[in-house]
Order: C-alpha cells, then structure tokens, then sequence
C-alpha cells in the first residue's frame, strides 16, 4: 500500500506540471483587495451565474456530499464549528446580484449569515427503513435549488438514525464551492470539532486570500497571446459531435437528469494499469484517459475525439486553502486516425496533455468566447463527454470514537451527456459513469463498464495492437446477438425456382388481375399463357442457360411477360432500362456476354445492331395466336439457377454485375410471406426494374395473387399523377424511397390514399420528419423500413416504423427471415452492442459473388466464421451500423464515400476518375451538396463532361452537370445536391 502511494506521487506527470507552473508564476502575488471596491465574479462564476439563470430550478450546479457518523456526535460542536468556518471563508456568506444599473454581476458579502440548517430524528421511522428513508431525504435536500441572491448558499443537514449514528448531508452551490474546498473544509471541521469537544479556545483566523480577493485580480488578467494562439489553433475547427449510443433522441432542451453507475476493477487489473503506467512512464490520469478515448472511438468509429476534464485552478500556494469556486475545464483534443496501436494513442493523448495543462491559463468561458463555436442549447460546445479522475479523499480526524466516513450519493443529475470518473481508491480503481438519462437507458452503461473492463484487459495484455483490433464484446453479448439471428426459415414448399409460385397463384385464381399498365390488363391466366408461350418459343432456340438474356423495355405489361418468360424458361432476365444510353447497355451486354436480346418491338430500332446478337420482339414470341404444342412446360430448373443480373455501381468506373439465384429470390420474395402481416392487393411498382428493388413488388405480389400496378417512368417528377395512381388503382402496398414518400406525403390529400395498408420505404436512410408525416397524414397505415442492397437480394433488414416508436435516427431493424447480421470490426470481430462497425449480411439471400471480378469478389463475400453453420458467405457491405439495445439496428452511413442520390448508389471515386482525364485537370473533389450549384469558369468543356459522364453514369448526368460548382482547366471541383433531388 505503501509502495503504491509513493510510486503514484512519483508518477504524477500532472503534480509535475503543476509544480514547474508554480515555481514560474509571475511575482504578483494575490493580495487582498482594495475595502471599497464592488468584488467582481470570477470568469468561472459568470458561466455559472449566467446557466443558473437560464434554468434557475435546475440543482445541476449544486455540489453535495454525504458523510456517516457513527459515535458519540455532538451535534452542537458541529454546527459551531461549521459556523467558524463560516465566519473565516467570507465565500461561504456570499450572495449574487446584478447591479440594475449597469448590468454587472457581483458578490455581496454579509457579515451576519446564518446556515440552513436542517435537524431530523429518524429514529421513530422503523429501523429497517431509516437508512432508505435518509438517503431519500439526502437526495431531495441536495436537489433543492438556490437562490443566489439570496442565500444562504450553504445547506447542512444532520439526520439522527439511532443514538450513536449520523447522517450529515452537506449541500452547497457550485458558484461557492468545489471539490477541492471539500478537502480544506473536512480538515477545519474536524480541527474545529476536536478542540470544541475537549474545550479549547477556537479563533477565527483569516486566510491569507479570500475568494474575492482571486476574482478581483483575476478580473484585470488577461491571457498570454501565446496561450490563445495555442488554443484557436489546436480548437479552431472544433471536433465534431460524438455519435454515442444513444437509447433516446436528443431532447430540444436538456433536462439534466443523469444518474450515477459504478463499477470496481478488480485488485489484479488495478495494479496492472498501474505497472503499465510506470512502464510506459504515464500517470494513471492519462492512461485511463487514453483507454477511454480508445472506447469513444470504438463506439463511435470517429477519429476525433474530444474530452473535457476538470482541474482546480489553485495554482498558486496562496490560493490552496482557498474555500471558492477554482474549477475549470481543459479540452483535450486527440486524433486517433490511421488505425494506431494503443501504445501510439498512449503517446498521442501524453501529448494532449502535456499541450493542454501547460495551457491552462485560460478560462474555458473566454475560450469559448474567442472560438465561438456552433452553439446549441442541447449540446455541450467542443466536448459532450468528460473524464475525471481522483484519489479517494483521506478523511481527517474527528478525535476518539467518532467514525466518519463518505456516503456516496447521486443526486440525479448529469451536466454531460456521459462523463467516466475513475476514483483510485488505493487497492483498487473504480470506475463510475456519470450519465444523461436523457440520452442513455441504464443497461446500455452497464454494458460500457463490461466494454471498458474487456478494452483494459485487451489493452494489457497487448498494447501494441491496433486499437481497432481490440476485443470488446463480452461472452453473453455474443450470444445475446446470436439469438438475434436466430430468424426463422422462409418457407415455399417445394419451389425450386421463384415462377413456380406465381404459376400456382395463376392456378388458384386464373381471372384475378395480374398485371396492369395505364388501360392494359392481364389476368393470371392470361399473363401465364403469354409468358408460357415465350418459354416455349425461347427454348426452341437452345440457348446456353449460362448466359442471361438481356430485355429491353419501357415499364410496361409486356416487361412483366418478357421477366416471366425468361424465367420459365429456365433462364436469367438482365433488365435494360429503355431510358438507358447505348454505350451503357453495349457495357452490360458486354460484360455479360448475353447473346440475345429480347425488346419491345418500338424499341428494338434502338439496338445498334451486331453481328453476334440477335433481338427478338417479345410481343410477337408471346402471341397467343400461334401457341406451339407444349407451351407451358417449364424445364427443370434448379434452386442455385441463376434468376437474374442486376448491375449496380462499381469502384472501378464500370458497374459490377451481380448474379441472383432462385434460392437468393425465393427466400428473399417469401421472407415478405412470413414477415408482412398481409401481402399486396394492389402493389404499385415504382422502381425501375433495372433495381433490385423492383424485384419486392414484382415478385412478392404475383406469387400472392395481387395485382401489380407498373407505373410510367419517372412518374415520382409528376405527384399529381403520382397520387391519382394511388387512387385510381386502389393502391395497398407499394415501396418508394423515403425523399419520393415525403414529397408524395407533401402533395397529396389523404384521400387519395385512404386505400393504402402498408407503406415500405427503402433505398436510403429515412428520416424521423418523413415517419412522423406518415403518422399525421395516415395514421393507420404501417410504415416499414427495409434495408439492404442488390448483392444481398434486395432486403437484409426490416423495422416497423410506429408511431410511438419514432426516434431521430430510424433504426433500419432486424434480420429478416432467413438472413443474419453482423456487425464488425476490421478484424471481422463482432463490435459490442452499441458500437459502431461494418454491417454483414449472412443468411440465403447473399449472391455468389460480382460477375467477372473474383478479386472484388473475394473482398466482399468472406467467408462466415460467426454463424453456428460453417461454409456460408457473409457479404461486406461497406454500411456502418450498430446494434441498439433492443437489438435494432442503427443506419450509420457509409465507410467509403458512396452516396445514394434519388436511390442511385453512386461512388463519387467514379466521377473523380472520368473528371480527371480532362485535359489540364489535376486534382478532382466530389462530394454531395446540399443544394445545387451552378457552373462557372471558362476553360471547362462541359460537352466533354456531358459525353463522358453519359457513357458512365447516364442516369445522373443530367443531374450532375447541373451540379458543377467550379471547374477550370486546373481544378474540376463539382457537387452533387442531395436535398434538392
Ligand atoms: P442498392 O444495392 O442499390 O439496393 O443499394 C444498397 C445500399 O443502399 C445499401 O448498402 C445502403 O447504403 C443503402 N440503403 C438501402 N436501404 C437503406 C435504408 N433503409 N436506410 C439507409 N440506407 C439504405
Ligand atoms: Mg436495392
């Protein structure tokens, strides 16, 4: 015990500090000030002063701690030598006021004072109940407000629990008081109440300072330039606010309430952090401060993590037996980026703090009156989250038979969203986080403490590990995350390929509608002949079931016959979007070696013809007219055949084809069976068939028996149209992308869509704003949100937007029916509960792999090393999520810089490599905007822009070109709007 506390003495980096600062303060030693002047506030007064004011019932500011006094107390001793105390600190008989004539705060000190004081006998409340029944009270005393213009600002309260046990509740005002007085206090309490109780003369001795005489120099000290320029520089650009794992969305106005959770670290890990500290030459304080840092990274996968840490500005030996208000905040600033080991990030935050406390003659008030950082009520500026540690206080002597001793109380409030105090306590260190109960539900900091404990333990045993690398989940997380996989099994009987289904439905109910466009209609019946008829003639031909068959139409009834067809007959549909430029289809009928393609005849003009490629109009193959014996019989097929080739974006500037089986189809399209409460009646089909997400309104509803509405393309430009579709069709069920909904919310009247049963919005994150419009708008209709992209069969994960559920980030949900997810770091470890990694996707809805590119394949579909069932594929999806507690997962954006623009995934890296073979171009930024800019510069050659982007990228072109924010011959700088898409 004795070694431990020499060697943390020894260690102290921050004494050091102190130390030197001392030795080298200016020789203008703090005098007592003039008798007649007004006593200005300190700077750390004002702050306080000035937030009591905006929530003046608010007991944030209210410092109180509780002592148990077991012996013969003489409680008449103690309230005398309190008042001593009172007559010697003139801090402690304080009141604040604001001059009315010139707005000035000061301080009034009172001669005459008295202390509330407040007595109770709790020995008639049942034995059993007195400790509860004081601890109550200790609370709700502690949380009474001040008022500081009044005073008293000091509140004791002394509680008798049995004839030799105390309760002493000390309650003071911040404005009066910090930690550190404590110490002074307790020492001249006990000194005061040792003589008092053997009958020694007590005299009332000033201290050399007086708390006022510190604010009245304090007043006319300005800050070293060189301290300033420190800070601006290291603060300027202020770190961004830390995305914790919140439970609950952020309150406009914060109401403060917090509560207290502690935890132990175990003797052994206690005095392993301390060996590592004398072997790594830090103080405890950093240390710890590091490994926390480490966890807000983990949690948050943000780089740049900002914490303040209080300390007591009593930097000059005169002030330290000050009784007063000396605290003040550093902000220490770390960058944790490039995936350093912890021994690195220990380096790092050293220097942090070497930087920060030789700093630290400045006001945190006038720093942040210098940076003016965004201010915002719910939001602390330049750090949300504090570290603190202390040294357990050594109480002092009360003389014989008198015990006293700490009580810890939480008093219910939290000034930041989470603050972690390690208290050393000798043998051991304990951690205890401060939190908002605002933001966080209690569970979720239990978990941190297992997080912190794990991140320590993995911490030590090897530092040198990249932080990133470092086990945090504990063993009953893992399998609380198990049984979140743990989805049941789509089922469609016998099924091996996805037509079968809608073959039965067409069975079942020959003369329901199947398909309609504008004045078109087929019913089941008729739809299975035309698309029976076409298998029959595309068999004919023997094509090689390998390669898919390319079709080119508009949105149409024949689109919808040309994918059943194909897919009866045994074959694989590549979707052409008419509106698709001819070097993009020329690209995917490349790279896909499809050898035929099937086009609306008024289309098949637009096929540049060549020589190895043959299309073939789908109205005439499907003609009723002239059925060919045997039409109808469908060719084996079998569940691993491939169903379709959708291609989506691709880092290389080509798109990347991705290959879905039957099995990937089938279980994906009868998830929705066992997932949705009801299938379609009425689906309207918005999307493109060129995106997987056409696939869910496709195929969900005519194996269902519903009626699948195809709209025109582009009709989300036209809402008018749009809402008269939802009418006039009697639409239930449709998917739309949250930006289209909330337009179509906007514009429509309910009616219109009083037909409507189930909303799903996918493609890109959707917003508390657009739920809540849902909500006011229709009220009885369920609103779903899916989640997942094309490589993983067009959904992964779903949530039930409620009503009552609604909260500022959406969650994206869970696993749907057969898939599995899991969240990982960049050792494909699983991330706890509340941290931040890569969402994966498992389960039969995962494709193969991309087409042609075993390299990129290899990247992204790993191998599945978490699931139970060895041999499985789990797809990267470059996603960010985390698990909330409930096991709903968070949407957290993308780790590449891929953007969703009107549901288009876009890889800003394509843009950049087409822009930067302009001639003269050097450096190229694209990123997306909010709100669109237009050209300018003269050198640019938009033509050039327009044919290249075109060939690429036809679908954003236009939108892109409009975008160009700034473009010369040296620098193509240009934006992509978001909002105004
Ligand atoms: P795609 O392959 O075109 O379907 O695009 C898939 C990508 O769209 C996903 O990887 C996500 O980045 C994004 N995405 C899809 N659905 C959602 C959603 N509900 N919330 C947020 N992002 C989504
Ligand atoms: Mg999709």
């Amino acid at each position: 015990m004795k070694a431990v506390e020499k060697r943390k003495q020894k260690s102290s980096l921050l004494d050091k500090w102190l130390n030197r600062q001392k030795e080298g303060t200016s020789p203008g030693k703090i005098t007592p000030r003039p008798n007649d002047v007004p006593v200005p506030l300190s700077r750390g007064q004002e702050r306080l002063l000035f937030v009591q004011q905006l929530y003046p019932d608010n007991p944030f500011y209210n410092y109180a701690d509780t002592y148990r006094v077991t012996g013969d107390l003489n409680v008449g001793a103690l309230l005398k030598s309190f008042e001593i105390i009172g007559r010697r600190h003139e801090i402690l008989r304080t009141t604040f006021g604001i001059s009315a004539g010139t707005g000035e705060a000061s301080q009034e000190i009172h001669k005459d004072f008295a202390f509330e004081v407040i007595k109770r006998d709790l020995r008639t409340v049942p034995e059993s109940r007195r400790v509860e029944t004081a601890k109550k009270m200790a609370v709700k005393l502690a949380r009474q407000p001040f008022d500081l213009s009044r005073g008293p600002l000091t509140r004791i309260a002394v509680l008798q629990l049995a004839d030799n046990d105390h309760f002493i509740i000390l309650t003071m005002h911040h404005i009066v008081f910090d930690k550190w007085s404590m110490g002074i206090l307790l020492q001249e309490l006990a000194d005061n109440y040792r003589n008092l109780v053997s009958g020694k003369q007590v005299s009332v001795i000033r201290p050399d300072v007086q708390y006022g005489d510190f604010s009245y120099w304090q007043k006319d000290r300005n800050v070293d330039p060189e301290t300033i320029a420190y800070w601006t520089d290291k603060l300027q650009s202020a770190s961004p606010l830390l995305d914790l794992p919140f439970d609950y969305p952020e309150p406009d106005r914060p109401s403060f309430r917090g509560a207290h959770s502690k935890h132990q670290l175990s003797n052994s890990l206690t005095l392993s952090i301390r060996e590592a500290c004398i072997e790594t030459k830090t103080t405890p304080y950093v240390f710890l401060l590091a490994v926390y840092k480490v966890l807000l990274s983990r949690y948050t996968l943000q780089t740049d993590i900002s914490v303040g840490s209080p300390f007591t500005n009593r930097d000059r030996t005169e002030l330290e037996s000050a009784i007063g208000f000396f605290d003040d905040t550093l902000v220490l600033r770390s960058d944790l980026s490039g995936s350093p080991s912890f021994s690195e990030v220990l380096e790092r935050v050293k220097e942090t703090c070497k930087g920060a406390f030789s700093h630290r003659q400045m006001p945190f008030e006038t720093l942040v009156g210098i940076l003016k950082p965004n201010r915002y009520l719910n939001h602390n500026p330049l750090f949300q989250v504090m570290f603190i540690y202390h040294d357990a206080a050594r109480m002092p002597s009360f003389g014989p038979g008198l015990m006293v001793e700490n009580e810890p109380l939480d008093i219910g409030v939290a000034k930041f969203d989470l603050t972690l105090f390690i208290s050393d306590e000798g043998q051991r260190m304990s951690a205890i986080f401060e939190y908002a109960e605002d933001l966080f539900a209690g569970t979720t900091i239990d978990r941190m403490h297992e997080h912190l404990t794990n991140l320590l333990e993995a911490i030590l045993e090897k530092p040198g590990r990249r932080i990133g690398e470092l086990t945090m989940a504990g063993d009953g997380e893992l399998e609380q995350m198990m049984t979140w996989n743990d989805t049941p099994e789509p089922e469609f009987g016998d099924a091996a390929g996805i037509h079968q289904l809608f073959e039965k439905q067409a069975r079942l109910h020959p003369d329901s509608p199947a398909v309609s466009f504008n004045e078109e209609e087929l019913t089941y019946a008729e739809l299975n002949t035309k698309a029976s008829t076409l298998a029959a003639r595309l068999q004919e031909l023997n094509l090689d079931r390998n390669k898919p068959l390319g079709l080119f139409a508009e949105p149409s009834v024949d689109m919808v016959v040309g994918i059943l067809g194909i897919l009866k007959a045994g074959l694989a549909y590549l979707p052409l979007d008419a509106g698709y430029p001819q070097d993009r289809i020329n690209l995917l009928l490349e790279d896909s070696s499809a050898s035929l393609i099937l086009a609306q005849r008024h289309l098949s003009g637009r096929i540049v013809k060549n020589p190895g490629l043959a299309v073939l109009p789908i109205e005439e193959l499907c003609d009723e007219a002239s059925p060919e014996p045997g039409a109808g019989s469908v060719r084996s097929i079998d569940e691993s055949d491939a169903a379709y080739l959708i291609y989506t974006s691709g880092s290389t500037g080509r798109p990347k084809g991705v290959s879905i089986s039957h099995r990937n189809l089938l279980n994906s399209t009868a998830a929705r069976f066992r997932y949705y409460g009801t299938n379609p009646g009425s689906f309207l089909l918005l999307s493109s068939f060129s995106f997987d997400s056409s696939v869910a309104g496709i195929f969900w509803t005519l194996t269902t028996g519903g009626r699948l509405v195809v709209t025109e393309r582009r009709v989300e430009q036209d809402m008018e149209h749009l809402s008269r579709l939802f009418a006039e069709n009697r639409i239930t069920h449709t998917l739309i992308l949250p930006s289209v909904y909330r337009l179509l919310l906007e514009s429509t009247t309910t009616g219109d869509l009083n037909s409507l049963q189930t909303v799903i919005v996918a493609g890109e994150e959707c917003s508390a704003s657009i739920s809540r419009a849902h909500f006011e708008k229709l009220p009885d209709v369920k609103l779903f949100n899916e989640y997942g992209p094309t490589e993983a069969t067009v959904w992964a994960t779903v949530y039930e937007i409620k009503r009552e559920n609604i909260t500022r980030k959406v969650p994206i949900g869970k696993p749907i029916p057969g898939a599995q997810i899991y969240i990982l770091d960049d050792e494909q470890n699983q991330v706890p509960i509340g941290a931040a990694g890569e969402i994966c996707i498992g389960g039969k809805g995962v494709a193969d792999g991309y087409l042609n590119d075993s390299e990129l394949t290899s990247r992204r579909f790993i191998t599945d090393t978490h699931s139970r069932r060895r041999g499985l594929k789990l797809y990267r999806t470059g996603d960010l999520g985390r698990y909330r507690s409930d096991g709903a997962i968070i949407f957290l954006g993308r780790k590449d810089d891929q953007v969703k623009i009107r549901g288009y995934r876009i890889e800003p890296r394509e843009i950049a490599d087409v822009i930067a073979q302009i001639p003269g171009v050097k450096e190229v930024l694209v990123k997306p905007a909010s709100r669109p800019i237009l050209p300018a510069g003269d050198e640019f050659d938009p033509e050039f822009l327009r044919t290249t982007l075109e060939k690429m990228n036809p679908e954003q072109a236009s939108s892109i070109l409009d975008s160009v924010e700034r473009m010369t011959a040296t620098e193509a700088k240009f934006t992509l709007d978001k909002e105004w898409q």
